[in-house]
């Protein structure tokens, strides 16, 4: 058994993912793996962590494109954004090369999967990173970048990212990348390729916006960009926000009753759902698949 403690408790859309894809993969992630930085800790609970912080190679990639978008775009001191700006991949290959010369070292918040999986070198895996960063960067420069660079200052609005929301009692996360204000809109654009959670996505921003710019829900639009970085999809448009609150309020009320009444957890209510191992950062210490 696992202790957890109620406080602890999130919506997130990896959280639904992982719980609608492998049950088992959502208790590794969210209680087993609780506790593996400490060196003291038991090696199961050590090998979790681990896995944890495994990322592969095109989320990293997509990730650090993000990073360089939203430094650059935030980093513009005038209206007229400077020249360096409008070119992303310096900006991200030196975040990437930093992060990657971390990982050897041991010391990121992240590794990469493909660093563990032994399958390619760490030289290959390096080159093949730079190279995929650049195709993305530049596809997005040439693309989506050119228009969001040419936004004004005064209508580029921070936000934090990751970004905590509590709706009544319960905490969510957003993970935006920018937000502007459009003809009298604000526009959010999300860390992520996957539109499946676009509702979600789309109903959280609103209550994001209404409580950092009192932005009324109406004016509010969610964006994504594209895996290939050249264009934006607008997510949950038509979402239905009541309905989409009880499907996140379901989705909490099914993982809660996993919670027993003393605060733990049992591995046994989690079955593994061995059809998602091939893309798994838990594959090397699941034992299950
Ligand atoms: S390796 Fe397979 S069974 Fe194990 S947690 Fe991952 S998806 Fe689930």
């Amino acid at each position: 058994m696992i202790s957890t403690q109620s406080t602890d408790f999130f919506w997130s859309v990896r959280r639904r993912r992982y719980w609608r894809t492998c049950r088992r993969k959502y208790f590794l992630y969210y209680y087993a793996a609780r506790g593996g930085f400490d060196l003291a800790s038991p090696q199961p609970v050590r090998e979790f962590y681990a896995a944890k912080r495994l990322i592969p190679l095109a989320e990293f990639v997509r990730r650090i494109a993000n990073f360089a978008m939203r430094e650059s775009f935030y980093a513009a001191q005038d209206d007229e954004a400077p020249a360096e700006t409008l070119e992303l991949f310096p900006l991200a290959a030196r975040r990437a090369e930093w992060e990657f010369s971390r990982m050897l070292a041991n010391d990121n918040r992240v590794t990469l999967l493909e660093l563990v999986a032994g399958e390619e070198s760490a030289g290959n895996v390096h080159h093949r990173m730079l190279a995929l960063l650049d195709a993305l960067c530049g596809e997005i420069t040439r693309n989506a970048w050119s228009a969001l660079s040419n936004i004004p200052k005064c209508d580029r609005r921070p936000i934090e990212s990751p970004l905590e929301l509590a709706i009544a009692e319960l905490k969510c996360f957003l993970v935006p990348v920018l937000a502007v204000r459009r003809a009298g809109e604000i526009w959010l654009l999300e860390n992520t390729a996957s539109t499946d959670a676009g509702n979600e996505i789309a109903v959280l921003g609103k209550f994001a916006a209404a409580k950092l710019w009192g932005a009324p829900p109406q004016t509010v639009r969610s964006f994504v960009l594209a895996g290939d970085g050249a264009t934006f999809t607008e997510i949950g448009a038509d979402a239905d926000v009541s309905e989409v609150l009880r499907g996140i309020r379901r989705d909490v009320e099914e993982m809660s009753q996993l919670i027993h009444e003393n605060g733990t957890v049992d591995e046994d209510d989690f079955p593994a759902d061995a059809s998602h191992c091939a893309t798994c950062v838990f594959r090397f210490f699941c034992r299950q698949n």
